[in-house]
């Protein structure tokens, strides 16, 4: 029998299934199984955090999602000591230990056919009773088993303990007692399906909750964190493990994050795979001090590092409570963390996002259409220069999040959208003079930002006009909008053959 022995060790693991992206709720256990490691390894412990991908659903699982969730660790910097281990690649482990309880009497076949199972369950019904498997082929002292049915290929059950009750201390949610009664005998492996006895094979696949059992058995796991939807799950393990002889892991369920109407989150509130909020331009450190938020808390405080997080984290303080999703407060913190961001990164991001853009383009010389016709227009990326990193520095304080940021740089690199109630509302034909005036003073002076803010000044001073008066309309020329950061410098971003054929356009 595989015992493991303890040692002061702590050993976190996240255990995603690849049956989709790596979900907001997963990537925040990961965050809490991995702060919970780091934080015993800044106390000089020896301590690590595990990624074990749980692919036994074959039609289900898919490489890209194992690749995404990968991506998505990555990218929040969620960096695992071992792993990836995948459970498709341990099916001999599982079996061997299968056979282990099976010799052990921990485990049993049963050759009850599904029609059989149906039948008992509606007679259980029927007397009122909890629909559970009776225990049919289960071997006990004194007790007759019938031989076994001829081309039946039996499933493995776990000879759940009849009496007593499985007690833990939940480390979110606190003592859960489950009485034994309450817990059928699970099948821990499946008939073995025609090509594997072909092989030899005795043993089918087994179940989920059983390689959930052998892999934090046999990867020393000391730490269960993981979302409540598994709590029905921990009893089961719990007794396999006990059957096992292990010493049992200290569990903490923590509570699902629900969308605004109180529901679990899913796709129908929106974006739910970490990659897309990195896509719509959310920094990870703002979406790991967000993640990190919802459901734990540290005082009062709101913003946080992930090395603060790592310090802070010791398992407790965790919500009994499910945390909502707060789409406007995830952009608050994003905007601090943009505010934080050097220009030469949020420059790399918003390239980024730029390059993930298209703009209407003429083609090229020589690929022109037939003489007379107009050109197609074709699909080119908006592509920037070494002005970018001066936008965003002057942009960055009005953006939550990069995609936002590369609204306004691409009104640099492209004809930007024009509000056109704006447009209407300011650039009136009674200001168009004193435009015609300001481009006329932009057309020669010096092009720098005190120049600019002189030129701007003198034709207030000449048009007799109050700075919004010329201002707004400008900047609705330059920019599509009226609300944009000083003039003087949006200006000298521009440039002056963009800024004069903008201000022409009046
Ligand atoms: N594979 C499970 C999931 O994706 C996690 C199981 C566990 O943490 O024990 O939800």
């Amino acid at each position: 029998m595989t015992t493991t022995a303890y040692t002061s060790t702590i050993r976190t693991r996240i255990a995603p299934s690849p049956t989709g992206f790596l979900h907001l709720g997963t990537a925040r256990t990961a965050l809490f199984c991995w702060a919970f490691a780091q934080h015993h390894k800044a106390l000089g412990h020896d301590a690590q955090f595990i990624l074990r991908i749980e692919d036994t659903d074959e039609a289900r699982s898919t490489q890209a999602a194992v690749d995404q969730i990968i991506e998505a660790m990555d990218w929040l910097e969620l960096n695992y000591d071992e792993g990836p281990f995948y459970q498709m690649q341990r099916m001999a482990r599982y079996r061997e230990v299968i056979a282990q309880m099976l010799q052990a009497g921990t485990a049993y076949h049963c050759y009850a056919s599904p029609a059989e199972l149906d039948a008992m369950r509606e007679a259980q019904k029927a007397r009122g009773e909890k629909p559970r498997y009776d225990g049919r082929w289960r071997p006990a002292p004194g007790k007759l088993l019938p031989a076994p049915p001829a081309g039946v290929r039996p499933v493995v059950r776990f000879a759940n303990p009849m009496d007593g009750e499985v007690t833990w201390n939940d480390t979110v949610k606190g003592p859960i007692t489950i009485s034994n009664k309450e817990l059928d005998d699970l099948i821990i492996a499946r008939p073995v399906s025609d090509e594997a006895a072909a092989r030899g094979e005795t043993v089918g696949t087994p179940t989920y909750n059983f390689c959930v059992v052998v892999d934090d058995l046999d990867m020393r796991i000391t730490h269960v964190i993981r979302g409540d939807d598994h709590v029905n799950n921990t009893p089961r393990q719990i007794n396999i493990l006990k059957a096992l002889g292990a010493q049992l892991p200290q569990y903490g369920h923590v509570p699902m994050i629900l969308g605004p109407d109180g529901e679990k989150l899913s796709k129908r509130h929106g974006a739910v795979s970490v990659t897309q909020y990195r896509d719509a331009g959310y920094l990870p450190e703002a979406m790991m001090n967000y993640l990190a938020r919802l459901g734990w808390s540290h005082g009062d405080d709101e913003l946080f590092t992930s090395a603060q997080i790592a310090q802070w984290f010791d398992g407790t303080h965790l919500a009994k409570s499910p945390a909502q999703w707060d789409a406007a407060k995830l952009n608050w913190v994003n905007s601090h963390y943009m505010k934080q961001a050097s220009d030469e990164r949020l420059a790399a991001l918003v390239t980024q996002q730029l390059l993930s853009r298209t703009v209407e383009v003429a083609p090229a010389e020589g690929a022109a259409a037939g003489a007379g016709e107009a050109p197609t227009m074709v699909a080119a990326p908006i592509t920037a220069d070494a002005r970018l990193p001066h936008i965003c520095a002057l942009f960055k304080d009005r953006c939550d999040t990069t995609a936002a940021l590369a609204t306004w740089a691409a009104a640099f690199y492209t004809t930007p959208q024009r509000n056109e109630a704006e447009y209407a509302q300011h650039v009136t034909d009674a200001i168009k003079p004193a435009i015609a005036a300001l481009a006329d003073k932009l057309a020669t002076c010096p092009w720098d930002k005190a120049s600019l803010a002189a030129a701007i000044k003198e034709t207030l001073a000449a048009t007799g006009l109050k700075m919004p008066q010329l201002a707004m309309p400008v900047r609705v020329l330059l920019m599509g909008k009226a609300q944009t950061p000083s003039l003087d410098a949006v200006l000298e971003l521009c440039g002056r053959p963009l800024a004069l054929e903008r201000l022409q356009k009046a």
